[in-house]
């Protein structure tokens, strides 16, 4: 790629949260999997006379993403109509939040964000051929669920901090509960805008590449993007602001919609829901539910366990192997180990309870190490063998007792366990 052009992408990612039901109404959030408009009601159908009301435990969620990532909470917050022709949303206008969304601000691993919000999700639309017809059908099963949206400041300059700021995002969505972030099954989603600039400054186009359903897509996408826009540039020709979707066949990206100027939403206020009031005790009460954080996990794990930075990264990916870990570590304190069987030998999941990997870890130390007394014997005759090298450690030189190690473990083929070793070899030089 070259380097004449600064890329600037913005990110803006769709959290489909945990909760029991949907944004307005009572019909059940989790629609994956299940028979089409089965989970429906007139709420979500957009009925005429049909009243929404607003799902606490969504807001909630969308307010603990916020102070977990430093947001400013907004005291009274509004849900907006917001105007368009959607095929896949029955009401022709989605319920979204404008000004006063409930999330303000915020950051991720020194990204800016813009704010986040929530509103209601859309339909399905599924293209079949039904009796030698191409046609269109469409499942309202999604519509209405909650749907946190979470927007970033165009402040990316490298696909590998886009990448790096959605994995840390999706596995902070997991940390708090608030939702599996799993783009597989729709959970997580996302759309990417890109630019490319020449003086660094924000150009007056962006590109919204749509439709991306995994991180590695994401990648070839922007990848193919980035090619695109710069070998117009190249060319002098003028970009202009549309949406794009990604060919994985041709590698190439494709227009999809050209955007004139910015679409008129006709936003106004949803006159059927009054304005959401958040109070200080809120804040409060959700920020004391939010965990240890991943990254404040990986810190304590280098201070408490000095275990190598990709054990640490492997174990805090997932919370319940970190909390299996710290379990395990409570019981021996022989934490490389612990770890290495665990990521390594994958014990964790042949002992469902950290006791049953300590013991086995027990087995492997009595086993495949040489006894204390097989360490004992080799650690003397170490020290008879080397009297110059016994006066120098004695006279302060420290550093000798690296070779003293390796003395020993030579006599043992190298079956001692380090920390043991090291300890007979430190009581027979004090004595
Ligand atoms: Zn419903």
């Amino acid at each position: 790629m070259n380097n004449k052009y600064t890329t600037i992408i913005g990110l803006e990612v769709h959290i489909e949260p945990n909760t029991n039901s949907k944004m307005f109404c009572s019909c059940p959030q989790d629609h994956f999997g299940k028979q089409a408009n089965t989970q429906t009601c007139p709420i979500c159908l957009g009925l005429p006379g049909a009243l929404p009301f607003a799902n606490s435990q969504a807001i909630e969620k969308t307010i603990k993403l916020g102070l977990a990532l430093g947001s400013k909470i907004s005291k009274k917050s509004i849900f907006y109509r917001k105007h368009y022709f959607y095929s896949d949303l029955p009401k022709s206008f989605q319920t979204s939040q404008k000004d006063n969304p409930f999330c303000v601000g915020g950051e991720l691993l020194s990204k800016k964000i813009d704010h986040i919000h929530l509103e209601e999700d859309a339909g399905k639309l599924i293209h079949q051929v039904v009796d030698g017809k191409k046609v269109s059908l469409i499942d309202f099963n999604r519509s209405g669920c909650a749907l946190i949206e979470l927007v970033t400041k165009p402040v990316f300059n490298e696909i590998d901090e886009v990448l790096s700021f959605l994995r840390e995002l999706q596995l902070i969505a997991r940390y708090l509960n608030i939702s599996n972030a799993d783009m597989e099954k729709g959970t997580m989603r996302l759309e990417a805008n890109i630019s490319l600039s020449k003086d660094g400054q924000l150009p007056n186009y962006k590109v919204e590449l749509k439709n991306i359903n995994s991180f590695r897509f994401l990648e070839k996408a922007l990848k193919a993007e980035i090619k695109r826009q710069s070998e117009a540039l190249d060319k002098g020709l003028k970009l202009e602001q549309e949406t794009r979707g990604y060919d994985e066949t041709t590698q190439t990206t494709f227009s999809q919609r050209t955007k004139s100027g910015s679409d008129d939403y006709r936003y106004f206020p949803e006159a059927d829901l009054p304005p959401i009031e958040t109070s200080d005790e809120d804040i409060k009460r959700i920020q004391g539910s939010i965990p240890e954080l991943p990254n404040e996990k990986r810190i304590r794990f280098k201070t408490q366990y000095n275990i190598s930075k990709d054990f640490i990264e492997i174990l805090v990916s997932d919370p319940s192997r970190a909390s299996y870990f710290e379990e395990a570590a409570k019981f021996d304190n022989n934490y490389k180990l612990i770890a290495n069987l665990m990521v390594n030998k994958k014990m964790d999941s042949e002992f469902r309870e950290p006791a049953g990997l300590i013991k086995k870890i027990k087995e492997i130390e009595t086993t495949e190490f040489a006894t204390p007394n097989d360490v004992e014997t080799a650690v003397s005759s170490v020290i008879l063998e080397n009297p110059d090298i016994v006066t120098s450690y004695k006279n302060g030189k420290g550093q000798v007792i690296g070779f003293l190690i390796g003395q020993a473990q030579k006599k043992l083929q190298g079956k001692a366990n380090p920390k043991e070793l090291n300890d007979i070899l430190l009581k027979f030089l004090n004595k």
